[in-house]
């Protein structure tokens, strides 16, 4: 507990000198994370290669490549997000003029998960470089080769008085989430999330939490043959090619007609063998999973007897090598615990209905997805969609693509998450957006002041 109180107290004091808040600082350290990540290329990916398996192709596109893309768009608005913004204010003010002025929270603590180890450490720490806060970032420790990169070589680009790297488990985020933080950004399961939630709760902290939960791929029954292919390569895209379906915004389950089930399965399988070849456990493309206790979760959730009897392509586990098979399944009972939890693994269940309209129930009956992905043509079922659910985010006719957007807000709602991040969404997220007003000492209504009376009730 010491160290942590130690480099605590260096946080606060280093926020006091002031140094965070200069555009020179905020550009400094953004331009240092750019050099960390081109310099240290082969260390990450020599790193995620040994944590999950990951090819260096997806570990450049969701780790390196998007957060330099960040980092560098952050550098790019910078001027424009710090500058004060005008407000143009109602008469009944006259005198006065009126700004909103972004100020740092102050320390803020960021809690990373380990699917994307980079990128979920990297990503909320530019929005809180960028907002000039000082911060302490705790890494998952079950990436523990990424855990050790960012331990080890931040300090070597990051001015180390300002942001500093915890390693530990479950008992140091718990000694971190009892200190009092200005802000604390969490990526993880909505357990832990209410776990943090109600820790800060003690000290009025705000949080912004990234959570999980099941994101639903609405598959309607496409015109033409090239629009099927099309949406099945990005379902699989969405599902076995990123981390192998360690992924919080991946697609967890399809909904379909049931009278497209069968072709959508075929397609499925052709795919998979495509991407992967006939024996996909010695294909490089293809993550492991994290670890032996996701490994044995994910194997409980598939030799559920009802869930086993629901497999129609894959299936095959390997444990000494961490390797699960791309999984389709057709019809698993609802009640049954792959369908009730977040999968977050190589398992894609389908769920057939008799008219894709239902797809919407089917949504609302379960906790707010991360993301819903839908796969259709028709504008009148997309407006339907987008009024009558609700989800972090809504996706039409592709998968993933979302985060790699720094445009639009990536957060959840409800039970998949609070707040948002990415672009000015991070810079807004680390920020307290101060009103100020100035008011002139001309023209006096003395009305405002007692002693009140009918004449001054009128006023
Ligand atoms: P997790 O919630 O199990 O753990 C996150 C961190 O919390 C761990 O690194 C651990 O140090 C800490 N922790 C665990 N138990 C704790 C406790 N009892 N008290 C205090 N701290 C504790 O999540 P995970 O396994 O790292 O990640 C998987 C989850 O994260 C999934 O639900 C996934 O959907 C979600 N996720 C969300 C996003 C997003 O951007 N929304 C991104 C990645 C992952």
């Amino acid at each position: 507990m010491g160290e942590i109180e130690d480099k605590l107290a260096e946080l606060r004091q280093t926020f006091r000198s002031g140094i965070t808040k200069s555009v020179a600082w905020r550009k400094n350290q953004l331009r240092a994370l750019i050099e960390l990540l081109q310099d240290n290329e082969d260390k990450i990916f020599k790193a995620l290669h040994q944590d999950l398996g990951k090819h260096p192709v997806e570990t450049y596109r969701d780790e390196i490549g998007l957060i330099k893309k960040s980092a560098k768009y952050a550098l790019s608005c910078l001027d424009k997000w710090m500058a004060p913004k005008k407000r143009r204010l109602p008469l009944l003010f006259f005198p006065a003029s009126g700004e909103v002025v972004s100020e740092p929270f102050g320390v803020v603590l960021i809690c990373s998960a380990w699917n994307f180890p980079i990128n979920l450490a990297l990503e909320p720490l530019i929005g809180a470089i960028a907002a000039g806060n000082t911060v302490m970032l705790k890494p998952s420790e079950l990436a523990v080769e990424c855990a050790s990169f960012l331990a080890e070589t931040i300090p070597l680009y990051l001015d180390c008085k300002a942001i500093k790297v915890t390693n530990g488990g479950v008992d140091v985020c718990e000694q971190l989430l009892q200190q009092k933080w200005n802000k604390i950004f969490f990526t993880g399961s909505p357990r832990v999330g209410s776990i943090v939630m109600s820790a800060a709760a003690k000290h009025l902290t705000p949080v912004t939490l990234e959570l999980g939960g099941k994101c639903p791929a609405i598959l309607d029954t496409l015109s033409s043959p090239l629009d099927i292919k099309v949406t099945v390569k990005r379902i699989i895209g969405g599902k076995f090619a990123s981390c192998n379906g360690q992924v919080c915004i991946g697609v967890d389950y399809i909904l379909v007609e049931k009278k497209f089930a069968a072709t959508l399965i075929e397609l499925l399988k052709t795919t998979i063998k495509k991407f992967y070849g006939e024996n996909p456990k010695d294909s490089k493309s293809i993550s492991r999973i994290i670890n032996e206790y996701h490994f044995e979760r994910l194997r409980k959730l598939l030799e559920d007897p009802l869930v086993a009897d629901a497999i129609v392509h894959g299936g095959l586990l390997d444990k000494e090598n961490l390797f699960i098979e791309p999984t389709i399944l057709l019809d698993p009972p609802l009640d049954a615990e792959i369908m009730t939890e977040e999968i977050f693994g190589p398992i894609l269940p389908i769920i057939t209905l008799n008219n894709i309209q239902e797809s919407i129930e089917f949504i609302n009956s379960r906790p707010k997805p991360l993301v819903i992905y839908a796969f259709t043509k028709d504008e009148t079922f997309k407006k339907q969609i987008v009024s009558g659910t609700s989800s972090g985010s809504l996706i039409f006719n592709d998968t993933l693509v979302q985060q790699l957007c720094d445009v639009l807000p990536f957060g959840g709602v409800g039970q998949s998450g609070i707040g948002r991040y990415h672009g000015h969404y991070s810079f807004e997220t680390f920020s307290h957006e101060k009103a100020i007003m100035q008011r002139s000492f001309f023209l006096e209504l003395e009305p405002r002041y007692p002693p009140w009376n009918d004449f001054k009730m009128k006023f």
